[in-house]
């Protein structure tokens, strides 16, 4: 090798997630973006939050709060989800101890995984998983061991968890409801769970995103109400899904104090904290309108069932959704494309988007599944059913 080959390879930058592109969610938009498809792909609302919402942030943009916030988060806001947790869940979280306010849940869950994670640990995860786990991990110098939700109904096999679970193993990452699937844990799931971690130095992160997008009557749940857990978890929440803001990138991480403190460690060196004139807002907003997140279930149900009449008689098959606001659509009977191209297809040719179901996975079974976004206008909807329908 000569000297100049040399210096360039030494100039050549190692990724440190080879194996990584852009985000499907990203890929689908702009794609949806360039060819004017009826974006049903990256999971966001295409209508505005509570005006009254609005009102409160533009009250606080203009009167004075635009300064730090304290790098855990407004004592008021804390106080608020504390309030809120004691009314919906009769569980007491310590705001001062136990609460951080952070940059999005995807904060959290990057700063969740950095507090437990170290070199060589293995991190259990469910495929299909959502895409931010993997590599927050693989940054921390965990291993991530995959284990696949069984088919067709998303659920956990329960003896491939114990088979899987060793010494190594430091985090098992849950997500109910569930992103991409609908899929929802009961509190025996959680049971089972903490009979296979209690007596080991493993912890579990709980992603519950979606806490407040359940339907049919089921009852979410949370690792913060279950005793078990509870001393165990870090649970990661999003205004964003809650209050139909999501470029608010506002969510909030509830752990035990002993793990909190190696959580902020990481929080106040990764975003510091989080916009001020929002957090003033949410406050107000969770204190007042309680009524917003108690009636999120019928909200989004009567979506998921208008939605799912719309498209009955479209040659997709419709899997259930029990939760979160993603509809899985069976597409064997239109197509043998593999769900990337078949998404690419139908955002480029068919002009409604839709994100496929195989970045979720290390290894995809052979299904055709691709997930729609219903977090949409009345309209929205009726309009992408009537290309649907036509396919
Ligand atoms: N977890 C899951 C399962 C999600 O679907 C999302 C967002 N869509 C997040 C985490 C990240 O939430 P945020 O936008 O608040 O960072
Ligand atoms: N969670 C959103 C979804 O599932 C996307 C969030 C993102 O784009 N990072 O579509």
């Amino acid at each position: 090798m000569n000297q100049t080959t040399n210096q360039s390879a030494s100039q050549t930058l190692q990724s440190k997630l080879p194996n990584v592109g852009t985000t499907i969610f990203t890929v689908m938009s702009k794609m949806a973006q360039d060819h004017g498809a009826i974006n049903l792909s990256q999971g966001f609302p295409d209508f505005e939050p509570d005006e009254v919402l609005l009102d409160r942030m533009t009250h606080y943009l203009k009167s004075g709060k635009n300064q730090y916030p304290p790098m855990i988060g407004l004592p008021e806001l804390r106080q608020a989800i504390s309030s809120k947790l004691i009314k919906t869940r009769e569980v007491e979280v310590d705001p001062d101890t136990e609460i951080t306010i952070t940059s999005g849940a995807t904060e959290a869950l990057f700063c969740a995984i950095h507090s437990v994670i170290r070199e060589g640990d293995e991190v259990i995860v469910f495929d299909p998983a959502y895409d931010s786990y993997e590599p927050a991990i693989a940054l921390a110098g965990g291993k991530t061991i995959h284990l696949p939700l069984t088919l067709p109904d998303y659920q956990i096999d329960w003896d491939q968890l114990a088979s899987a679970i060793s010494d190594q193993t430091r985090l098992i990452i849950i997500n109910t409801p569930h992103n991409p699937t609908g899929s929802i844990l009961s509190e025996s799931d959680l049971d089972k769970i903490a009979a296979l971690i209690e007596n080991r130095n493993c912890y579990l992160l709980s992603d519950e995103v979606y806490e407040h997008i359940i339907f049919d009557g089921e009852v979410h749940a949370s690792a913060v109400s279950h005793p078990v857990l509870r001393q165990k978890s870090f649970a990661v929440f999003s205004f964003g899904k809650t209050y139909h803001a999501t470029g608010w990138k506002i969510g909030y991480c509830i752990a035990p104090a002993e793990l909190t403190a190696e959580f902020r460690k990481i929080h106040q060196f990764n975003a510091f904290t989080t916009v001020t004139p929002m957090q003033w807002a949410l406050a107000d907003f969770v204190n007042d309108y309680p009524q917003n997140y108690l009636e999120l279930p019928a909200f989004y149900q009567h979506k998921r069932d208008l939605f799912r009449s719309l498209i009955t008689d479209s040659r997709f098959k419709l899997l259930p959704s029990k939760g979160t606001y993603f509809q899985l659509a069976d597409y064997s009977d239109i197509s043998d494309l593999r769900d990337t191209d078949f998404a690419n297809w139908m955002t480029q040719e068919k002009g409604v988007a839709v994100i496929p179901l195989s970045p979720f996975y290390q290894s995809a079974p052979d299904t055709r599944i691709v997930r729609f976004c219903f977090a949409k206008q009345d309209d929205t909807l009726a309009e992408a059913a009537r290309v649907i329908c036509a396919i």
